[in-house]
């Protein structure tokens, strides 16, 4: 018998909607609570740069329960991501959980002894106030807190007319009209908004970078789709994943001089169909030694315009500002009118109190937590989308799942706080030791560990399908609506009062 909770879900981006949906599913009474006007979190218009669309192809970015329309492109623009998480949110019921503008300050457990947090929230006009919650889903996202830089010279470059900005603040190509820009950063947000730049008719544009990486062309050979190479179980069983035995270590073992001229190929190829020697950005790294979210596609024109002078590519980075010149760390000078610093954001989990903040990330900043959803030592507290990949709407989506039952004792798999423990330990050991690149962004990255990871997902759950699809299935994407009928075949309940 599971008793209904009262639930706040933080934010309201495509996690909070998951795990919105799967609470309520279950009959708990959810509030979303949001800190800004409006739905979508990093998709939501006041936050995107002009032209953002998806990395991830539309079929690969949405809810196990309900499509993208046929309507929209291969890589939806973030206009139509936007539109289809408010149509979810409607379609059930979500938007009638939501409260805007109303962000957390703090939480503490609650003081009555039950089980539970005291939430501090704030609305936007600084009124404060306390609620209690059963349970707590914490769906911020890891793209929030935007990063900062300070270097020496800013006041004086603003003095003389220049502006700095952090990307998520670019939503209008006006700015850099007629103007010379700079970009700090080597995403994808970086080479999508030095290419805008270039359309939007900036005098000038300069991209800076401290190295380059390895981006993934919409269309590998300018043929096939890359969800087809890089979202395989074939390819994924390249990696060694974790906590595998002496048998399949030794397989790995054999096969590698075949995933060795895998790698190799790729590289051959990227390097040939974006010309990067004649960009002058052949990556150091080896392309599989790099697989992780980190991994950026390839802006459509960013090579061709970078090949063509029409962006200036300068590898370092900010040193100083000397007037209305940027200098770089290379000592390289370059004028400027806009510096778009697409740096990125801090990760972290502000609200939460400082003693259960070191039981969750560790000195090194990796995170603590199990199936990257929940630490035993954070009771009553989930999180949703700290899952992040490639296809991080549908990681939300199995992680709500997962998470709701996991609050509700009802997994199939449901762990001790031991097994927990000692599993966290075993992933950070992975993280830490055997594949340092799955520890970027705290550890918090399943990619490529798509399939494994949801193997396990659905495993804890219970689910009674769980087809893999044999050969064939080796060789195909994720599927969500083949998710969706795992998930459904999972045991049936719900809360009751
Ligand atoms: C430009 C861009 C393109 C991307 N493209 C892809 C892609 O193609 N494929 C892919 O898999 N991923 C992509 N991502 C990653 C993207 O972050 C995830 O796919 C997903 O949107 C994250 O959703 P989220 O709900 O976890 O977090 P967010 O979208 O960041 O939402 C978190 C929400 O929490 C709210 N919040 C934060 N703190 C508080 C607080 N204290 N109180 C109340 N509310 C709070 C925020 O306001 C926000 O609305 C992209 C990211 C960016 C920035």
């Amino acid at each position: 018998m599971v008793s209904p909770k009262y639930v706040c879900v933080i934010g309201a981006g495509v996690s909070g909607l998951a795990a919105a949906k799967a609470f309520s599913t279950r009959g708990h009474r959810v509030t979303i609570v949001e800190r800004s006007g409006d739905l979508g979190g990093v998709w939501e218009p006041a936050r995107s740069y002009p032209e953002v669309q998806t990395q991830s192809p539309k079929e690969l970015y949405r809810y196990t329960d309900r499509a993208m329309p046929d309507s929209y492109p291969e890589w939806p623009t973030g206009p139509q991501v936007h539109a289809y998480l408010s149509d979810y949110a409607r379609s059930f019921g979500l938007d009638a959980m939501l409260r805007l503008n109303t962000g957390v300050s703090g939480m503490e457990r609650r003081a009555d002894g039950r089980p539970g947090w005291t939430l501090a929230l704030t609305n936007k006009d600084g009124a404060a106030s306390i609620e209690d919650f059963d349970f707590v889903a914490v769906c911020t996202g890891q793209f929030n807190e935007p990063r900062e830089l300070h270097c020496a010279g800013k006041d004086g470059f603003v003095a003389k007319g220049g502006q700095v900005l952090h990307s998520s603040k670019y939503n209008d190509p006006a700015l850099t009209k007629g103007r010379r820009v700079v970009v700090l950063g080597g995403s994808k947000s970086a080479t999508d908004i030095a290419v805008n730049a270039v359309k939007a008719g900036a005098r000038e544009v300069t991209i800076v970078m401290r190295e380059p990486v390895w981006r993934i062309p919409y269309f590998i050979g300018g043929l096939v789709n890359f969800k087809r190479i890089l979202y395989i179980r074939a390819q994924e069983e390249m990696f060694p994943g974790w906590g595998i035995g002496a048998m399949s270590r030794l397989a790995h073992r054999i096969a590698a001089p075949l995933v060795w001229a895998n790698w190799r190929g790729l590289e051959g190829l990227l390097k040939t169909q974006l010309k990067l020697k004649r960009c002058k950005m052949v990556p150091k790294e080896r392309i599989e030694d790099g697989v992780n979210c980190s991994v950026p596609i390839a802006t459509p024109g960013f090579y061709p315009m970078v090949a063509d002078g029409r962006i200036k590519a300068v590898l370092g980075s900010f040193d100083h500002y000397d007037g209305d010149t940027i200098v770089m760390s290379g000592g390289e000078r370059v004028a400027a009118d806009v510096a778009l610093l697409a740096i990125g954001y801090k990760l972290g989990v502000p609200f939460l109190p400082a003693a259960y903040q070191a039981k969750l990330v560790d000195a090194d900043g990796q995170y603590r937590l199990y199936r990257l959803i929940a630490n035993p030592d954070l009771p009553d507290l989930g999180f949703v989308g700290f899952n992040s990949s490639f296809c991080t709407v549908l990681c939300a989506d199995l992680a709500a799942n997962w998470l709701v039952r996991y609050a509700d004792g009802q997994l199939a798999r449901q762990p001790s706080a031991q097994q927990m423990r000692e599993n966290i330990e075993m992933m950070l050991h992975f993280k830490r030791v055997e594949r340092p690149a799955a520890g970027v962004y705290g550890g918090l990255c399943v990619a490529p560990y798509h399939y494994r990871h949801f193997d396990e997902l659905l495993a804890d759950i219970g689910t009674k399908e769980q087809k893999r699809g044999g050969l064939a299935g080796r060789f195909q994407p994720p599927d969500a609506d083949a998710y969706a009928k795992f998930l459904a075949s999972a045991p049936d309940y719900r809360a009751a009062a």
